[in-house]
């Protein structure tokens, strides 16, 4: 009986390919676009799979990598490869790759939902470094011959993460930025006003987006769900969004098909009504101390001003 394969491959539009890997939680999902020349590797996943066999399936030109950021499952088998592009901020932490100790939760039981590919050591699992050989930025432009990706700095859930259009078939490939998952901008690297920013861009652009192809869980998306997310962000930004704990100064903002992770919190529940007052004492009744008294007079409520 043949063994399933990690990866899913999928041809998305003509020589666009997704590359899932459905059975981990994470549902990393890294794209192959092949030009005349070269094809580009939009992510390179958990580096649990043997990823380099999956693209050798679908090619045979120069591959040149690109990471949309350097979260370890999505440059999890960048080390297979030497040409490596990724933006300047995301550039050290790509190289200097993810030790055992730090990717060690990746495999715990419940984050797997399929057999591991034979040949994979579990005990040894972790991200190698690989080399950066090319910055892109804003604007730049990726010819892979007959085919071309622009590139759109997008920062907010990673200072340098990427976005890339592909101007043939129209399609925007989102990575963490946008995808229907949890996006989260709190803590180091992350700023959630740049995040809102780069969705509300990535909205505007929408009129030249056949499909959009995040880097988690579900894809191709059409371009409402660039709607969505501009419509998501009109909501954060007015306080309309009903919001939930997530954890210590972070909440959730939770949409249709993604939520937000945003530094805040939520006000503690408003105290329980004051107790009805209790009935007069009944005539004849033994005169009790009242139990206020003695106690200070409530402060007058504060002004507004
Ligand atoms: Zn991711």
């Amino acid at each position: 009986m043949a063994t399933r394969s990690w990866f899913e491959l999928k041809e998305i539009a003509p020589g666009l390919w997704s590359l899932s890997e459905p059975d981990h939680l994470e549902e990393v999902i890294s794209y192959l676009v092949l030009g005349r020349d070269r094809a580009a590797l939009i992510d390179t996943g958990m580096g649990i799979g043997d990823l380099p066999a999956a693209v050798n399936r679908l090619t045979r030109l120069p591959i040149i990598v690109v990471n949309t950021n350097a979260d370890y499952h999505h440059c999890g088998a960048n080390h297979h490869y030497r040409e490596i592009a990724a933006h300047q901020a995301e550039a050290p932490r790509v190289e200097r790759g993810w030790a055992k100790e730090e990717v060690a939760d990746t495999l715990l039981p419940h984050k797997i939902w399929g057999p591991l590919p034979a040949g994979f050591d579990p005990l040894k699992y972790a991200v190698l470094p690989s080399r950066v050989t090319r910055l892109l930025d804003e604007g730049d432009l990726m010819e892979l011959g007959g085919r071309r990706l622009r590139i759109l700095h997008t920062p907010g859930h990673a200072t340098g993460a990427l976005c890339l259009q592909d101007e043939n078939s129209g399609t925007l490939f989102t990575g963490d930025t946008l995808a229907p998952a949890t996006i989260s901008a709190w803590g180091d690297g992350s700023d959630p006003e740049q995040l809102l920013a780069s969705l509300e861009r990535l909205a505007r652009d929408a009129g030249q987006v056949a499909r959009v192809c995040p880097g988690h869980h579900l894809t191709p998306l059409g371009p409402d769900f660039l709607a969505e997310a501009a419509a998501a962000v009109a909501r954060v930004r007015s306080g309309a969004t009903r919001v939930e704990p997530a954890r210590e100064g972070v909440v959730r903002h939770r949409f249709r098909r993604f939520s937000l992770l945003l530094p805040g919190h939520i006000d503690p529940p408003p105290p329980p009504p004051a107790p009805e007052p209790s009935p007069p004492p009944r005539k004849g009744a033994a005169k009790k101390q009242s139990p206020g008294k003695g106690r200070k007079r409530p402060a007058r409520q504060a002004s507004g001003r």
